[in-house]
């Protein structure tokens, strides 16, 4: 599938702990899915990666139906377009402040205990949400 940017390809979008346990083929099977990943990345997850200075580790990228069925996901997870990536991270505030201050055009940052959804609408505007999920305890986001 190969590159997207300096510090992301499309393979690692499509890896997943769960798929693989559960035998779930978890291709990106359309070039719309494609564009989706590839403007997140350009858009929002390299700019960051780039000021953050550290590897950004992708937890959960693309998902198919059947994998976002297996991991809870919601029937209109934006993972399933490609324009959303779950990011490790053991500091989520800090991260998601940096995408904060950095002005970048993200739609939605949840964050979560140990990690921070992405995403990025390929098409319309980005609506430059910051939610926090119900098990997230930790910092917010200043503005
Ligand atoms: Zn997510």
């Amino acid at each position: 599938m190969g590159t997207i940017s300096k510090n992301f390809d499309y393979r690692e979008f499509e890896q997943s702990d769960t798929a693989k346990r559960l035998g779930i083929i978890n291709v990106i099977g359309t070039s719309e899915i494609r564009d989706g990943i590839k403007a997140l990345v350009l858009d929002v997850l390299q700019p960051l990666r780039d000021a953050w200075g550290e590897p950004l580790h992708v937890n959960s990228g693309y998902r198919c139906q059947k994998l976002n069925e297996a991991v809870g996901g919601v029937a209109t997870s934006q993972h399933c377009k490609g324009e959303a990536a779950d990011i490790a991270c053991a500091e989520p505030a800090k991260l998601a402040q940096l995408a904060y201050d950095l002005g970048l055009p993200y739609d939605q940052m949840i964050l979560y205990p140990t990690f921070v959804h992405f995403s990025h609408k390929l098409n319309g505007a980005q609506r430059k949400q910051i939610l926090y999920n119900k098990t997230y305890g930790g910092e917010k986001v200043v503005d």
